[in-house]
């Protein structure tokens, strides 16, 4: 066993986790970034339709009005502090990410070009907005590129492909992580005064979804095992236009440069749901509007999809009839969607520019997490408490400037805002604070449970658990859910963990780069994620955001304006077979901008 000590250790290498490395790293820490994946194999690279900031580029725009369709979209969850932090700091965010080089697209006159997306609007919701600043449909490989340059630049260090698989707890505070060497094998103890958990999410808990496989919400399991509470879990997105069946992502930018969704009957069905905004609806309502299409018989060909539209003649029909008058061309498509092209053409041998694209709705984004302030750091109840040198950041993060729902290129602002806010925080702390003592025999238990895997002699391979499990949520806790369904979900759930930890299999017994073992354990992550996902929707009792329950179709903002934190109260066996957690929905909802702007006081549901 290797100990490592850093003033502050960043587990995760996307966006969120490069942000608070480099300016932990500026204020002057000695930082390390622990990834499991080598850093440009993140996530964060696959994001395609832009970052969202008021730079008013193009038109008249303003953070507060960035802040308040935040809050909207977030069905009025989000709070709003934090919102508005988010809206104001994305502006200087942003132009500091073009100020280190990164080759935004361009207006003729030289300025970073904006395009719409679902939500964004100008004047408190009159009309969409050109808000979503792009690097074509890369926008998110190039922030990647640019923020890891930086960190070189910077001196940061890194250790890629260390799994971290245990959070180290003494005294109720973080004192760093244990991650295994994918290449050896080999168990390191990761010692710091403040650890960063920017993980990413867990789009793998579900069937079909736009997640890289790796996101398997390790960064989620790995606190709540340790006692940390998760807050507002049930609110998992649902990405409306992914290509049917693969589940691969076509961003929101195609509708943002006037993509249309049509039925089988040929007819442009949102406006039947979102009057006003039409295809450009926040996520929640259009994936609702396609199952509601696909229920009722109106798939194309009487299949489960619908078909997303950018062929030139389509888009230049409807903006004619919305009075705006677009005229594109091929030319302009392939400049400024040419990932989604190559994609369409490659998966489903499809060329955009000629044919419709079949999607359907798509597992996407954890609005839930590791509930935090606006400085990343850890806070696990009701009353803020902070725990002591546990922060995140990102996607694993709940700051809840999402709320229920997140709109379009809010997450890479997430990143940049909060990614950046921890690092500065976590530079000052770290200059006040000792370093804390380890636990005794700090890789014990982890040691155990890796052993209990690798050892394990069943007759269940992990693939068949997890593909059960995945089929489970996508059927009974996906877009739409209810009790009997959840319920029937949390016995299976509890059925798969039972195998889980008494009948696995696994073929590598080896040390080095065994991936077998890995998955294995990551499998143990999800199962985590999606029980306290699944108890945590049973629990809220109302439709909200992306939480949308057929024995409670209406939102409650009498009982329900809380958020839900769940928390193990079973102690912290790694391996235990079944769990208790406890729900805890006390945790009000900081309404402070509603004092100035009423506004902001949820009322209407109209988009
Ligand atoms: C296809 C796609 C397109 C998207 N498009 C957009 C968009 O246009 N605009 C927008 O705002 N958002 C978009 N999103 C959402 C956004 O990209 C993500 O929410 C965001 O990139 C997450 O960043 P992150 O830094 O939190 O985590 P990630 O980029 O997912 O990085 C997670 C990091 O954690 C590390 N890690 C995880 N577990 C461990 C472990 N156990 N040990 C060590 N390391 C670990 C990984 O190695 C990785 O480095 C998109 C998402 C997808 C999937």
């Amino acid at each position: 066993m290797t100990t490592h000590m850093y003033d502050a250790i960043i587990v995760g290498a996307g966006g969120a986790g490069l942000m608070a490395a480099l300016y932990a790293s500026k204020g002057g820490a000695k930082v390390a970034v622990v990834s499991k994946l080598y850093p440009t194999r993140s996530h964060t690279g696959a994001a395609q339709g832009g970052v969202g900031a008021a730079l008013g580029n193009h038109e008249e725009d303003y953070p507060i009005w960035h802040a308040y369709d935040t809050v909207k979209g977030g069905d009025y969850l989000a709070d709003q502090n934090a919102a508005l932090v988010l809206a104001e700091n994305a502006v200087d965010a942003v132009i500091e990410l073009e100020h280190m080089g990164l080759p935004f697209d361009r207006t003729p006159d030289g300025r970073i070009s904006q395009r719409r997306f679902g939500g964004h609007t100008s004047n408190f919701g009159e009309k969409p907005v050109r808000r979503a600043c792009h690097a074509a449909d890369r926008t998110g490989h190039m922030i990647l590129q640019t923020l890891y340059q930086q960190c070189i630049k910077e001196n940061v260090k890194f250790f890629d492909e260390f799994h971290v698989v245990d959070m180290l707890v003494r005294d109720g505070g973080c004192a760093g992580v244990v991650a295994v060497e994918i290449g050896t094998g080999d168990l390191h103890v990761f010692h710091a005064k403040a650890t960063v958990f920017a993980t990413g999410g867990w789009g793998r808990v579900w069937q079909t979804s736009s997640n890289a496989h790796t996101l398997t919400g390790d960064g989620a399991a790995i606190p709540l095992r340790r006692g940390v509470p998760l807050q507002d879990l049930e609110f998992y997105q649902f990405h409306p236009t992914g290509i049917a069946k693969l589940g691969i992502l076509i961003t929101e930018g195609v509708r943002g440069e006037g993509g249309i969704l049509l039925n089988s009957l040929g007819e442009r069905f949102m406006p039947k749901y979102a009057p006003k905004i039409k295809d450009l609806a926040s996520r929640d309502v259009v994936s609702r509007a396609i199952y509601t299409e696909l229920q009722e018989g109106r798939g194309i060909n009487g299949k489960p999809y619908v078909y997303l539209d950018i062929t030139p003649a389509t888009v230049n029909h409807y903006s004619k009839q919305d009075g705006e008058n677009r005229q594109i061309d091929r030319a302009y498509i392939e400049s400024k969607l040419p990932d989604i092209l190559d994609f369409c053409r490659t998966y489903l041998g499809i060329d955009p520019v000629e044919k419709p694209i079949p999607i359907h709705p798509t597992a996407h984004y954890a609005m839930g997490g590791i509930p935090t302030n606006i400085d990343g750091q850890a806070v696990i109840d009701e009353n803020w408490t902070v725990m002591p040198g546990l922060y995140s950041a990102g996607e694993a993060a709940c700051v809840s400037c999402h709320g229920a729902n997140r709109l379009g290129t809010n997450s890479l602002v997430d990143l940049i805002v909060f990614g950046r806010r921890a690092g500065m925080h976590v530079a000052e702390y770290v200059k006040g604070a000792d370093m804390p003592a380890l636990p005794t025999n700090p890789t014990a238990e982890i040691h155990a449970e890796l052993q209990r895997i690798r050892q394990s002699k069943g007759k269940t391979r992990p693939v068949e658990i997890r593909r059960a499990m995945q089929k489970l949520m996508m059927d009974k806790v996906s877009v739409f859910r209810d009790e009997a369904g959840m319920t029937a979900a949390l016995d299976e759930l509890f059925e798969l963990r039972q195998r889980y930890v008494h009948d696995l299999t696994i073929d590598d017994n080896g040390a080095k780069y065994n991936t077998d073992l890995m998955e294995a354990w990551e499998l143990g992550c999800l199962l985590d994620v999606a029980e306290t996902t699944t108890i945590s929707a049973l629990e809220r009792k109302e439709s909200r955001g992306a939480h949308s329950r057929e024995d409670y179709k209406d939102r409650d903002d009498n009982n329900w304006l809380v958020h839900t934190l769940i928390q193990r109260t079973d102690g912290t066996d790694l391996s235990l077979s079944s769990r208790e957690y406890a729900i805890n929905t006390n945790k009000r909802v900081d309404l402070s901008l509603a004092e100035h702007d009423e506004r902001f006081i949820p009322k209407e549901r109209v988009y």
